[in-house]
């Protein structure tokens, strides 16, 4: 520990520097040794290079390193422990709804008929999982307030896409060829204009007001014939409701525009409003944000969307139907559809976990997920007044963004700040978005963080701040006690080690051997 400051408990599972001086697994190789121990062989060998040509057979792996099980299990446990996960401690990354999720569902989602159905079985023998599949869309209709739902994109960001093709596919197909633009506000997540890029539309940045939500005159300015959509989150990157929803929406639909909802917030407003209701005519949901799919780190995702009815002929195909006569099929025949967006029919496992949460949960426990959710942001946020700027203040929904503009006068920013809480034993927030916030730190605490645990973090970020006007270095040269100290994250992203390598001592990405 450096800095002369006490950092409190919590720092004492960053406290690896012991580990430093482990062996990594390929030092700890020695020629010969295994892993492994079979009986002696008690059947003819087989001469390889006369079965399979010699051209396909190796002798010896070059380059591997050769140790005991032990070794190997050692490696992996200790490189896990240089890590920081949802299951070790608060996770408030705003925007991305970091939750603890219930273990019990990962055990639903490993139930035999579900974790060993092959997708190349027919409709009749795996009708369980249609069944679950089809109540699920059900479930997600009734708390988006949209109708229809197709479950196969594979993520937010897939969901988005797919929302935005099926907008312009109605466009196309009513003979309607200049919507072009798509309208989105400053505020927004970057998927959102990637999107648009992505369809080949154009995107329009709407400005936000001194509020921080969508500037109407703004809007009635920017929307024209040429509009396709304008793509909305609500509640928006800043945390707040966008209380001129009902004029927004009258006028994109007045000007014959579709709205696409981005609803990776939903967990701050399910059970108490709904997008169909606030004239959403696409939105997409993030499972694995709001509802207990474990997430980061590139794992498997979720992005169903829900849609209003004149979207529905061009949802992607197959659409799972409930038959007169009992049962579930897919159907495959759907002329208009956009097609398939996602191989079979999308990250099953995901259905299976939310299917529970949501049944689990039940309509009070799913409202009660947005109470708390909401409690959580705006109790840290009275904590934290005062020790940090609030750009815009007001009650807030599900995250709270603050600035660095109080600790920029000392010479501390977000990214310092971020840095020194890990000493604390705390993953940082979401740091520079939204990008309308200069120096922005975006918190998200999350329904499942406990008063104490939010306490303990609010006492660490008000430590910080007074550290930075009392002992500013500590802060501006931390992390102290993490297994790596400060990387430069650029270097780090634009030439990434991702191979252990003798020759590499981790000093290119300024510590750490296996990138950021
Ligand atoms: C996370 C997020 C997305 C993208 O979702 P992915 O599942 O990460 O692709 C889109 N918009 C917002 C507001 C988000 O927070």
């Amino acid at each position: 520990m450096t800095g002369g400051a006490n950092p409190g408990p919590r720092a004492s599972r960053g406290a690896h520097g012991q580990l430093k001086a482990e062996k990594l697994i390929f030092e700890r190789s020695r020629p010969g040794r295994v892993g492994y121990s079979l009986p002696a062989l008690d059947v003819p060998a087989v001469d390889a290079h006369a079965a399979w040509g010699s051209e396909h057979v190796r002798e010896d792996l070059v380059g591997f390193p050769e140790v005991s099980e032990v070794d190997v299990v050692r490696h992996f446990t200790r490189i896990s422990q240089h890590n920081y996960g949802i299951d070790v401690g608060l996770h408030p990354l705003g925007s991305c709804t970091m939750k603890y999720n219930p273990k019990f569902n990962e055990r639903l989602a490993r139930l035999t008929g579900f974790g060993a159905a092959h997708p190349y079985m027919p409709d009749e023998l795996m009708q369980g999982g249609l069944e679950l599949m089809w109540r699920l869309e059900r479930l997600l209709s009734e708390i988006s307030g949209l109708p229809h739902v197709s479950l196969q994109p594979a993520a937010g960001a897939q969901g988005e896409l797919t929302g935005i093709m099926l907008i312009a596919a109605y466009h196309r197909s009513r003979g309607d060829s200049s919507r072009g633009k798509v309208l989105i506000p400053d505020s927004a997540h970057g998927t959102n204009p990637a999107t648009a890029s992505l369809c080949g539309l154009i995107p329009i940045e709407i400005p936000s007001n001194a509020a921080g939500t969508i500037d109407v005159d703004g809007l009635q300015a920017a929307v024209d014939e040429e509009t396709a959509a304008l793509m909305l989150t609500n509640p928006n990157t800043l945390g707040l409701f966008e209380r001129d929803i009902d004029e927004i929406s009258r006028i994109v639909h007045d000007a014959g525009a579709l709205i696409y909802c981005d609803g990776a917030n939903l967990n701050a407003i399910m059970g108490k409003t709904r997008p169909g209701d606030f004239g959403a005519d696409v939105f997409h949901i993030n499972l694995h944000k709001t509802f207990t799919t474990p997430h980061g780190g590139g794992g498997p995702g979720c992005g169903p969307v829900a849609v209003v009815e004149r979207l529905e002929p061009f949802l992607p195909r197959p659409v799972i139907v409930r038959q007169n006569e009992g049962g579930f099929r897919f159907e495959h025949d759907r002329p208009r559809s956009i097609g398939k967006i996602h191989a079979f029919h999308g990250n099953f496992a995901m259905m299976v976990r939310a299917y529970a949460y949501i049944r689990a949960l039940g309509a009070e426990g799913v409202r009660q997920v947005s109470e708390d959710a909401v409690l959580a942001a705006n109790y840290l946020k009275e904590r934290l007044r005062g020790h940090y700027e609030l750009p815009h203040d007001t009650t807030c929904m599900h995250e709270v963004v603050f600035s660095d503009e109080l600790q920029k006068k000392l010479g501390v920013s977000a990214m310092d700040i971020c840095k020194r809480l890990m000493d604390y034993g705390f993953h940082p927030p979401t740091v520079y978005f939204p990008l309308v916030v200069h120096g922005a730190l975006m918190i998200e605490p999350t329904e499942t963080v406990s008063l104490q645990e939010i306490d303990e973090f609010a006492d660490a970020l008000i430590a910080i701040a007074r550290e930075a006007q009392q002992e500013p270095e500590t802060v501006t040269t931390a992390p102290h006690s993490t297994y790596h100290r400060r990387l430069d994250e650029v270097l780090a992203a634009r030439h990434p080690v991702l191979r252990w390598d003798p020759a590499c001592t981790g000093e290119e990405t300024g510590g750490d051997p296996v990138g950021s």
